[in-house]
C-alpha cells in the first residue's frame, strides 16, 4: 500500500452496527428475557413485517438463503428429471439448490445490459421437461420479471425468484420476490438486509406453498411428533429475527444511501469502465457496484496496492465449476456470461461509504485504468 492512499474496505459492517448498538442490545435482551430461541414470537413478528415490506401474504423464515431456494423448489414439488432454467453468472447457491432436489439446471445466457437472465433465450431453452424458471436479481437489480412472468404463465412453469441480493429492489413498481410464485431471500451478514449470522426467508402469496414451506423447515411436522413429509430443520432463530426486526425499518434508508453512492461513482468514474446505468423501470438497490474492465486482474492488482479492496462476482460461471463436472446439467451458448465473468469488478459499496472514500476509489480506479491501457 502506498502512503498517499486511504484504505477503503469492500464492506464495512462495523460502522452500521455501531450506529445501532443500543437497539441490538435490546434485541438480544428481549430474546434472553423470553428464553425462547426457536420458532417464537420474534420470528412470527419478523415474518409479518417482512411480508408487509415485500407486499406479499406470507413469509417463512428459514436457516439461510440457500435453504430458502431448496425449500422453494421442494414446496413447488420439483424433483428428479425436472428442468429448471437459471443463469450461470451467479453465486453457486441457486444451481446447487436445483441439483440438490435432483432436478437439472439448464444454464441460459444473460442480457448484457443487466447481467440477468435473458427472457428470449429462456424461452428457447424450454423443453417438455421444463418445470420452472429461476431468475437471479444479480447485484441488486431485478431480472426482467415482466417478460419472465408472462413466459412462465404462458408455458405453465413455476417462477421462483432468487432475490438474495435484492431486498427492496423493485420492477414495474413491484418488490423483488413478489412477482413469481415464490421469492427467496438471504440474510447473510453482507446482504442489503443482513443478520448477525446465517438466515433466509421465502415469501409467497400462495397459501399452499406457504404451508408446505412451513412443514419443510420443521421436520414435516403438523403436530408435535407427527411427521407427514421427509424434512429436517431450517429455521430463522429468534436472535436473528429480533436483530432483523431492528434493522428492517432502516432498509429503505440504507438502500437510498447505496443508490446515492452509485450515483456518485457513475459521475466520478471514467465512462470506459461501464458504470451501471440506472434503468427507470427497475430500481437497482446496488447490493454490489459492478463495473466492467478489460485486463480486470491487472487493474484489480494495481488498485489493491493502493489499499482499496474489490471483489469479483463471479470469476467462474457456475457451469464451469468442478462440482458440476459430474452432475447432470444443460449448458447453452453462454458467451455473454463468460465474457462478463472475465471483466466484472465489484467496487467498495455499503450504506455508510463516505464521499471521500468514493472519490478515493474512483480516483485510483481511473488512474489504474489509464496505466493498464498504456
Ligand atoms: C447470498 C446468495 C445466496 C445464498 O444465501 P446464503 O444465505 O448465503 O445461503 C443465494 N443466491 C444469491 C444470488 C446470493 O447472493
Amino acid at each position: 500500500m502506498t502512503l498517499d492512499a486511504q484504505p477503503v474496505p469492500f464492506v464495512d459492517l462495523r460502522t452500521q452496527h455501531e450506529q445501532m448498538a443500543a437497539e441490538i442490545d435490546d434485541a438480544v435482551r428481549e430474546v434472553l428475557g423470553s428464553s425462547r430461541f426457536i420458532l417464537g414470537r420474534q420470528l412470527s413478528a419478523f415474518e409479518e413485517e417482512f411480508a408487509t415490506r415485500c407486499e406479499v401474504e406470507h413469509c417463512i423464515g428459514v436457516g439461510s438463503g440457500t435453504d430458502a431456494l431448496v425449500l422453494a423448489l421442494r414446496a413447488c414439488g420439483l424433483g428428479p428429471g425436472d428442468e429448471v432454467i437459471t443463469p450461470s453468472l451467479t453465486f453457486f447457491a441457486a444451481p446447487f439448490a436445483v441439483a440438490s432436489v435432483g432436478a437439472v439446471p439448464v444454464f441460459v445466457d444473460v442480457d448484457e445490459a443487466t447481467g440477468t437472465l435473458d427472457p428470449d433465450l429462456a424461452c428457447e431453452a424450454i423443453t417438455p421437461r421444463t418445470r420452472a424458471i429461476m431468475p437471479v436479481h444479480l447485484y441488486g437489480r431485478c431480472a426482467d420479471l415482466g417478460a419472465l412472468s408472462t413466459l412462465a404463465a404462458e408455458r405453465e412453469l413455476w417462477l421462483i425468484e432468487d432475490a438474495a441480493q435484492a431486498h427492496g429492489a423493485r420492477i414495474g413498481g413491484r418488490p423483488a420476490g413478489s412477482v413469481g410464485q415464490i421469492g427467496c431471500f438471504s440474510f447473510y451478514p453482507t446482504k442489503n438486509l443482513g443478520a448477525l449470522g446465517d438466515g433466509g426467508a421465502v415469501v409467497t402469496n400462495d397459501q399452499q406453498l406457504a404451508d408446505r414451506a412451513r412443514l419443510l423447515r420443521n421436520y414435516g411436522e403438523t403436530h408435535k411428533y407427527r411427521h407427514v413429509t421427509m424434512a429436517g430443520n431450517s429455521r430463522l432463530d429468534e436472535l436473528q429475527a429480533a436483530v432483523l426486526r431492528k434493522k428492517l425499518p432502516r432498509l429503505e434508508a440504507w438502500n437510498e444511501a447505496r443508490i446515492r453512492a452509485a450515483g456518485a461513482y457513475a459521475e466520478l468514474l471514467d465512462p470506459a469502465l461501464n458504470p451501471p446505468a440506472p434503468r427507470q423501470d427497475r430500481e437497482h438497490v446496488f447490493h454490489l457496484y459492478v463495473i466492467r474492465v478489460g485486463e480486470r486482474d491487472a487493474v484489480r492488482g494495481r488498485i489493491s496496492r493502493h489499499g482499496i479492496e474489490t471483489g469479483i462476482h463471479y470469476p467462474v460461471p457456475v457451469h464451469l465449476q468442478p462440482a458440476f463436472s459430474d452432475v447432470p446439467h444443460v449448458t447453452g451458448d453462454l458467451r455473454v456470461t463468460e465474457r462478463m465473468a472475465a471483466e466484472v469488478l465489484s467496487l467498495p459499496m455499503f450504506p455508510t461509504i463516505s464521499s471521500e472514500q468514493l472519490r478515493c476509489v474512483a480516483g485510483q480506479v481511473n488512474d489504474c485504468l489509464g496505466k493498464s491501457a498504456a
